[in-house]
């Protein structure tokens, strides 16, 4: 399949939306342009069913819908339309939707010789995520997308490393990296001889300290076509069997949100295709109203993709950025799912951990529900944490059935503080 990029400017050229109504079309239109949107024919003509669009994941993940902006703003968008204050209106709204949660700009971006790299954050003391310039682009934009500021233009709020040199330096002196996580955007947005740049230079450096090269990415379900048929398909995979065979553990992050990704033949293929090179294939998604939050949708995506070869790795929740407001679902809702489709799943699929928010402190897991004589209270704990000591300490949160963020739980007992705020 050629490849053919949709965006606003040339959205006519979708057959399928021509035949939807009005007003879907001038939704599309208008939250578009302040969450940025982004499809390709694969994700058009081969997963998203055209006939039941309303209640179609893949449509709803794909394409801007009205409820995804506060009603007064999208009244406000629209009017603007074609003004010139449009673009300051788009502007104040972007920022009142948190573009870069958990800190992420504040606490996570490091220095080195006293000068900040714009380009890498390293938050875990083991991995260090790299976004490389080239790669803050994506094949499609999720409307869930927590990565829509490196989309929306905001330059200030973009991470993007130009060369591999700093990245380099930075492993140089930090010895307990052990993990690069290359990410986005999404890295393989780019071309094979851009993407080569960084992991040759990880590979040429002589460190040794690094063992595992990740690449976080959702082309193999939105553009599976990447590791089969574009002009550099078998530069990538030549690529990343440079990788396993100079000894080093090599995980394609897949992002796969529902079920429906994984069903053509394109992608299976390109599963087999990564899986040839040695490569290992990790899934991870967010958990989302209106798209993913009912419980056999993860225990039938969890079977099917230990079925074919992959490792089922993270259940988000859906971070407090962007359309929050939308796809949001209480805490422990999210749990009820996690835990009725861990449960359908042997041992091989319970790989997977969650549901978990990427909050400040750390990677937060909610672990359960437990009842302490007359009162209940909601049993949390790290995978992850800023600081390394916090991790696996369970700690008690007031029962709360609404909460829908970590900053919304308040600690259990009368407690004013979680231990780690101390
Ligand atoms: C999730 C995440 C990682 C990776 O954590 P692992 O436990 O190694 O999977 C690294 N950095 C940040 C900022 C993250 O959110």
């Amino acid at each position: 399949m050629q490849y053919q990029s949709y965006s606003l400017k040339n959205i006519n050229k979708i057959e399928n939306l021509k035949k939807l109504p009005i007003d879907i079309k001038e939704s599309i239109q208008t939250v578009g342009s302040v969450l940025p949107f982004k499809s390709n024919n694969y994700v058009v003509e081969e997963l998203i069913d055209w006939d039941n669009f309303e209640d179609d994941p893949i449509f709803t993940l794909t394409f801007p819908r009205k409820e995804m902006l506060d009603p007064i703003d999208y009244i406000r968008v629209k009017s603007c339309f074609g003004q010139n204050e449009l673009r300051n209106l788009v502007t104040d709204i972007r920022t009142k939707l948190n573009p870069n949660p958990a800190d992420q700009i504040e606490k996570n971006i490091p220095m080195l010789n006293g000068e900040i790299i714009n380009g890498i954050q390293h938050k875990y003391s083991e991995t260090m995520l790299v976004f490389p310039s080239k790669g803050q682009q994506c094949h499609a934009f999720c409307t869930f997308c927590f990565r829509w500021s490196q989309f929306s233009g905001v330059k200030e709020e973009k991470f993007a490393l130009k060369n591999s040199e700093h990245m380099v330096a930075y492993l140089r002196e930090h010895p307990e990296i052990t993990d690069v996580l290359i990410t986005g955007g999404d890295p393989m947005i780019m071309r094979a001889s851009s993407l080569r740049v960084f992991i040759d230079a990880i590979l040429e450096s002589g460190i040794k300290t690094v063992k595992t090269i990740r690449i976080g990415t959702k082309t193999l379900t939105f553009w599976p076509y990447r590791y089969l048929t574009d002009s550099d398909s078998s530069e990538i995979l030549d690529l990343f069997k440079r990788v396993t065979d100079a000894g080093y553990h090599l995980s394609i992050m897949a992002h796969i949100c529902h079920k429906n990704e994984m069903k053509t033949d394109a992608f299976k293929d390109a599963v087999k295709a990564i899986r040839n090179t040695g490569a290992i294939i990790r899934t991870q998604s967010p958990v989302m109203k209106h798209i993913n939050d009912y419980s056999e949708n993860w225990s039938e995506m969890w079977k099917e993709q230990v079925r074919l070869g992959m490792i089922p790795y993270y259940m988000f929740i859906a971070r407090n950025t962007g359309s929050h407001r939308y796809f949001s679902i209480p805490l422990l809702r999210a749990y009820e799912i996690f835990k009725n489709a861990y449960m359908k799943v042997s041992g091989v699929a319970r790989t997977v951990r969650g549901p978990s928010m990427s909050a400040s402190p750390g990677k937060i897991v909610i672990d359960g529900i437990i009842d302490i004589g007359n009162e209940k209270a909601i049993s949390l704990s790290f995978i992850q944490g800023r600081n390394s000591e916090w991790v696996k300490q369970p700690f008690l949160a007031q029962y709360d059935e609404k909460a829908v963020w970590f900053d919304e739980l308040k600690p259990a007992f009368d407690e004013s503080k979680f231990f780690f705020q101390r």
